[in-house]
């Protein structure tokens, strides 16, 4: 801004003198503006269309780089580090080749500018020496032209210069709004109980969910009802939609027909953070920060000590936290991976303890503990499930027989609901699950005939 203000206004002011000196010869440095004009236009344009790519070779890059880092044991095991390398290795090629570009077309800007400055000059000095011979120019008249015209140069370079980083600033600046404008934003309503801690109800109607870019429904037509503080499990084989079901009450997915209402008020009425507040989440792939046990357990807010012990306790963590030298200080890792994974599923348990909020949701929260850590985090679940509102997803039949009621989802359909003994004298497909003794089985079913 100071280069386009300071040398603007010296270009102007010096143009201003010129053509009170000699406007004849004037004219002649008018005439090289243009062809800067033409110059930057096109150089601009070129570095324009560069930036854009090697701004998407980057994130591309980026996007290689963040995989093999978190796929650095697999890559290693399947010996992929040729097949990696070398597609890090184009992209890099491809970047370099870019900058090589951009960096052409931003400092031919200077020299040709400079060109046709210099051009203009050796004609101004043609024109002059001839006009002195004819109509007798003082040599004093002539000086100060030059020196004027002279000094001309250094602003229209500085002028050129400013041409690369605008440029380059405006494919950035475009890029974010067209990510701004292609993210729509999270609607909300503005319903906002005060502090809720009662158990909620919820009820489904004819609730469809389609995926972009998806040709089936993921869940189709379906209704149910929740009463306050009922527990309820959701089984069925995998991929017949009952992640995507849980995903649809705090609102990570939106459902494209239906109606779906929480202590009877529309969920879409329903303010974002209140709504989001009614939720405890354990779901099947947990992130933990890389920061201390207490900071992961009270997320979001400020950790209470007591508090946090009283949760580990609950999720049956404390014997192992405790053990370690600084106890609920200590950090846990990148996605905590210095816990083993039934200990990183109960601080995950752990964390909805702390939240305490009415409806707990758990999808596959036992799945990666063993039975005997599931022994003991089942006691910490039911005790988590009394008074709440429960939707329970599990494979394994020991963590729902207790449920109230058992629904059982197929295709993004209910296919089968009622309770254990119910649905078993109903010798259909839970029944069938449950001799597999295991209510994934159905999977099985596929493989195996
Ligand atoms: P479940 O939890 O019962 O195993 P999901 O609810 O995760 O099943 O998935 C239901 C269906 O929706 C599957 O067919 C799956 O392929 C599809 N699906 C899930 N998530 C997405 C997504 N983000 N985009 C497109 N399709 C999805
Ligand atoms: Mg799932």
């Amino acid at each position: 801004l100071l280069i386009l203000v300071k040398d603007s206004l010296t270009l102007a002011a010096l143009m201003g003198y010129l053509l009170y000196l000699n406007w004849k010869l004037t004219l002649i440095v008018f005439a090289i503006f243009p062809a800067v004009v033409v110059v930057m236009k096109v150089l601009s344009k070129r570095l324009y269309r560069i930036t854009k790519a090697s701004q998407n070779a980057t994130d591309e890059l980026a996007y290689v780089v963040e995989e093999n880092v978190l796929a650095y044991r697999a890559v290693r095991l399947h010996h992929a580090q040729t097949s990696q390398t070398q597609r890090f290795d184009t992209l890099n090629q491809q970047l370099r080749r870019l900058a090589m570009k951009a960096t052409i077309a931003n400092s031919a800007m200077t020299p040709i500018t400079q060109m046709l400055a210099a051009m203009a000059l050796s004609a101004v000095i043609c024109v002059a020496l001839w006009q002195s011979s004819a109509s007798g120019i003082t040599v004093g008249g002539f000086v100060a032209f030059t020196t004027a015209m002279l000094m001309l140069i250094a602003p229209i370079k500085h002028l050129s210069e400013v041409a690369g980083p605008v440029t380059r600033g405006l494919a950035a600046l475009e890029r974010g709004l067209d990510l701004t404008d292609s993210t729509p934003r999270e609607t909300s309503g503005s319903y906002a109980p005060q502090a809720q801690t009662k158990p909620g109800s919820l009820v489904l109607e004819n609730v469809s969910v389609r995926y972009t870019n998806s040709e089936r429904d993921a869940l189709q037509n379906m209704s149910l009802r929740i009463q306050p503080g009922e527990t309820v499990a959701l089984v069925g084989s995998s991929g017949s939609g009952k992640t995507t079901l849980v995903n649809l009450l705090p609102r990570f997915v939106d459902m494209t027909a239906g109606k779906l209402m929480l202590n009877g008020v529309d969920i879409r009425e329903w303010d974002l953070d209140a709504l989001r507040q009614q939720f405890s989440f354990v779901s099947q792939d947990v992130v933990m920060l890389n920061d201390s046990v207490a900071v992961n357990v009270a997320l979001g807010q400020m950790p209470d000590t007591k508090r946090v012990h009283a949760a580990l306790k609950a999720a049956n963590l404390n014997e192992h936290i405790d053990s370690l030298p600084q106890g609920i200080h200590s950090i846990v890792g990148h996605n905590a991976n210095q816990l083993s994974g039934g200990q990183r599923q109960r601080l995950a348990i752990a964390r909805a303890v702390y939240k305490n909020a009415p409806i707990l949701i758990l999808d596959e929260a036992t799945s990666a503990l063993d039975t005997e850590s599931e022994q003991a985090v089942k006691s910490a679940l039911q005790r988590l499930m009394q008074d709440r509102t429960t939707l329970i997803i599990a494979h394994r039949l020991s963590t729902i027989e207790h449920a109230d009621r058992i629904v059982v989802m197929g295709n993004g359909q209910i296919v089968e609901t009622g309770s254990h003994t119910e649905l078993l004298s109903l010798k259909g497909a839970y029944a069938r699950l449950y001799r597999l003794g295991n209510t994934t089985g159905l999977i099985d079913d596929a493989l195996f005939g």
